[in-house]
């Protein structure tokens, strides 16, 4: 997913002080490391929640972003975890805020690791419970595509990319690492 990479940390979160990164002892990797109070910032993948929502005729709910990046291009709903929703409330939100879809979660659709920005994609096969859409301010147009009609060349992203070819072809669960 061709989001930024993250920014290094310039700046210790405890005590203010300009920090660089060293290999603290007993670790193996370098760190956010604080000279000043010898805290250490960790930094860990981001959880990325999504669906893959559709109606019982088999047509895909997808999202036009009105947001960079990739301004303009189609995606499914998706986005950060929060801290204290789990993964199927999270899911559900972003749902409701990008396309203001009702929608029951289905089964787990991909697990995606995307090794250069640090995050992990979790999209849920979802059901429509109705045709009705109410697009949030990140959200230039939602609307329902036939598999047909899907614009594949105009996808936002390659995990999206993944994800929807699994949900429309594959079987199971779809686990895999993009670099
Ligand atoms: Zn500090």
């Amino acid at each position: 997913m061709p989001l930024p990479a993250r920014d290094p940390i310039r700046h210790c979160n405890r005590c203010g002080s300009s920090i660089g990164y060293q290999v603290p002892a007993d670790d193996n990797r370098a760190r956010a490391l604080c000279p000043s109070c010898g805290h250490i910032q960790y930094e860990n993948p981001i959880n990325v929640v999504g669906t893959v929502p559709r109606l019982d005729d088999g047509r895909v709910l997808l999202c036009r972003r009105a947001i960079e990046p990739r301004r303009g291009m189609w995606t499914l709903p998706a986005g950060f975890m929060e801290l204290g929703e789990c993964v199927q409330t999270g899911a559900l939100r972003e749902t409701q805020e990008e396309a203001g879809a009702e929608v029951e979660l289905r089964a787990l659709v991909s697990m995606i690791s995307v090794l250069p920005v640090g995050q992990v994609h979790l999209y849920f096969a979802a059901r429509c419970l109705s045709e009705r859409l109410d697009p949030g301010p990140e959200t230039l147009e939602a609307r329902f595509f036939h598999p047909h009609e899907i614009p594949w060349e105009e996808l936002a992203f390659r995990t999206v990319r993944r994800t929807l070819e699994h949900a429309l072809e594959g079987e199971g669960l779809l686990v895999e690492s993009l670099r």
